[in-house]
């Protein structure tokens, strides 16, 4: 879940557990939630649709604070998914007094995003009170997660805690040894929110080299449309977030997940199909400036991809160095593939070129230790 990113370099050796058409067949039936729940969730859409529109307002009509930040409260992972370099499966989770003075410092910025992010951000026990933190100091609260925890009472928790957007990301139809983010494995729970959720839930499917089936995603698509959820398609980055061009056949099927993904802000933007072709495309990073990502240890970091720079504690870092940032170009941006930091980007592409380079700076402590199997994404 570092899980935003599209990066995944998988295993040579895949396997299938059943027959994915079949499966689809037979459990791909429609939910619908309550009328309570509905009119709930639609009152949610609503108040989330103006803060959204007034977070687009504030962005245009000023470049000083960050737009959209992933914090991170717990890096360890109940899953293993070979490909994946943000989780470890030893750290602690980050105490709530600690989690609420970052995100102080973040409101106090005038940050209007929070996604919570991991590691799985569900195994925090505290996980209800950081977004009840992140909304009470009046910004957006989003979180991606790998699904596994979510159950009725955990969803309704989530609620009633405030929570905005949720994001999984499914990478099969059917678990293999490389992931077991499957559509198998968690249709039940798509169920159970589409039931009970009265947040936005976006689906998330991954396309490029080494996806074994590219055709799973859009089946995964499909049913997130059915159940009334938004769907994006992530490409697949090397481990520096970093473009592969996709296959005729691949391009094909994520222009259909593109059109029918039609609902989510991405729609917006045509960097991802640069990306599907393998273009390079032109844009300005404002990463450690409008976008930041804020590790386990409270440093700032680029992006998931990025991470080591520039390595600042969140306290001690200033309104002059996000101004640096913001000017400092990106050696990495034509190539790049973080959606998230690109969509950020749009709000400032039209201004301010970046004509500084990276300054050399020491980070203020050693990065965690992350367990790093294989190469690529985190994306939960
Ligand atoms: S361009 Fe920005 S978002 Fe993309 S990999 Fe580089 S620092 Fe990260
Ligand atoms: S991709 Fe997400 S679910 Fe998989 S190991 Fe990484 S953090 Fe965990």
């Amino acid at each position: 879940m570092g899980h935003q990113g599209n990066a995944i370099q998988r295993c040579h050796v895949y396997f299938l557990a059943g027959d994915s058409a079949d499966f689809m067949e037979e459990e791909a039936k429609v939910v619908r939630a309550s009328v309570g729940t509905r009119l709930l969730r639609g009152l949610r859409f609503a108040r989330t649709r103006v803060r959204e529109l007034r977070m687009i307002g504030k962005a245009l009509a000023s470049t000083k604070h960050p737009i959209l930040v992933h914090v991170i409260p717990m890096r360890q992972c109940n899953l293993a998914c070979t490909y994946c370099n943000e989780y470890d499966d030893f750290s602690k989770p980050v105490p709530l007094d600690e989690m609420k003075t970052r995100l102080d410092l973040l409101a106090d910025m005038g940050t209007s995003i929070i996604t919570i992010s991991g590691g799985e951000p569900l195994m925090h026990p505290e996980l209800d009170e950081v977004i009840r933190h992140i909304r009470r100091r009046g910004m957006i609260a989003g979180m991606i997660t790998n699904g596994f925890y979510l159950n009725r009472e955990r969803i309704e928790r989530l609620n009633a805690a405030g929570l905005e957007h949720l994001q999984i990301s499914i990478d099969n139809v059917v678990p293999d040894e490389v992931s077991k983010k499957s559509l198998k494995t968690l249709d039940g729970r798509l169920e159970m929110l589409a039931q009970y959720a009265v947040f936005q839930v976006n689906i998330n499917s991954v396309l490029g080299s080494g996806v074994k089936d590219p055709e799973d995603a859009l089946k995964i698509a499909q049913r997130a449309v059915r159940l009334g959820f938004t769907s994006t398609v992530g490409i697949i980055h090397d481990n520096n977030g970093q473009l592969k061009p996709l296959g005729e056949h691949e391009q094909e099927i994520f222009e259909a997940v593109m059109e029918l993904g039609k609902r989510s802000f991405s729609r917006f933007n045509d960097f991802q199909h640069n990306v599907a072709r393998g273009k390079e495309h032109e844009w300005r990073c404002r990463s450690g400036s409008r976008y930041l990502y804020i590790c386990e240890d409270g440093l700032v970091h680029w992006c998931s991809q990025q991470r080591g720079y520039p390595g600042i504690p969140l306290a001690q870092y200033t309104p002059e160095m996000r101004h640096r940032e913001y000017l400092t170009e990106k050696f990495c941006a034509a190539r790049c593939t973080v959606s998230c930091v690109q969509q950020v980007g749009i709000l400032d592409n039209w201004r301010d070129p970046q004509n500084l380079k990276p300054m050399p700076i020491t980070p203020a402590s050693p990065p965690a230790q992350l367990v790093q199997i294989g190469q690529g994404r985190g994306d939960s």
